[in-house]
């Protein structure tokens, strides 16, 4: 597999643009920043495409940044189109074995933990959707735990992920809420934020609720836009912009 991890020492826009642009959906890494404001920055214009030509028009491109080892890296995608996108999930919740902190062996043990869906080295997404189970015996017992693969070509080992699920909590998914008690009778009011996307989705036919949330979030929204990320993950992705609009209208929990 091609690595992704070598990062251009400058940041050279017009070719992460037309890598991303040769894989639609497929995140790239297109710039580091030794800062996190200028990422964020970065960001902010490659989704308006804003002095940023190579990634127009705006909307084309979806951006995220997350902490690098050397700094702040950027990862862009390409979303131009009609077909929705997967979402990339912020967290992803895995079982990793434990073998005991003091020395000497204590025998293993199986944790459920739940750590960002980056990956620590480059920032790059993990294989959160690779995830499957691996059985291994040990002391005549049988274990289960989860393996999964980084596109980014870097290995997760389970001790560097257990300290990272202690020292790195991500944030929780909201519990789930019993379903909204009245039926939908009126549409979404203009303005609000289930009325902006479901606006939005209708100029944009197949708008994925990742580009919904990404809206809302630009227009200051943003506990709108966690309410409709946090459901896109429950649904592994699947989740267009109007359901997002249906679901905001709901009331957030159906
Ligand atoms: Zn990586």
């Amino acid at each position: 597999m091609k690595s992704r991890s070598i990062y251009r020492s400058k940041p050279d826009h017009v070719a992460a643009a037309a890598e991303a642009r040769a894989q639609r959906g497929v995140w790239v890494p297109a710039a580091l920043y030794p800062a996190r404001e200028s990422a964020a920055g970065a960001a902010k214009r490659v989704r308006r495409a804003e002095g940023l030509r190579a990634y127009g028009p705006a909307g084309a491109f979806e951006a995220y940044v997350a902490s690098h080892a050397d700094g702040w890296a950027l990862w862009v995608r390409w979303v131009a189109g009609d077909e929705p996108v997967p979402a990339l999930p912020d967290a992803m919740t895995v079982r990793v074995t434990s073998r005991g902190d003091g020395p000497g062996y204590s025998g293993v043990g199986i944790i459920t933990v739940t750590v960002a869906a980056r990956c620590p080295q480059c920032g790059g997404p993990r294989g959160w959707d690779t995830v499957a189970p691996i059985r291994f015996p040990e002391d005549g017992e049988w274990y289960t735990a989860d393996k999964w693969t980084n596109p980014c070509g870097h290995m997760d080992l389970y001790a560097s992920v257990l300290r990272e699920a202690r020292t790195r909590p991500v944030p929780q998914p909201v519990a789930e809420r019993p379903p909204a008690a009245l039926p939908i009778a009126a549409p979404p009011a203009p303005g609000s934020p289930a009325g902006i996307v479901l606006a939005a989705a209708e100029e944009r036919r197949g708008m994925h609720a990742a580009q919904a949330a990404r809206l809302l979030h630009d227009l200051g929204m943003p506990e709108a836009a966690e309410v409709i990320r946090t459901e896109m993950a429950a649904r592994k992705g699947h989740m267009s912009a109007k359901a997002a609009a249906h679901y905001l209208h709901a009331g957030g929990a159906r």
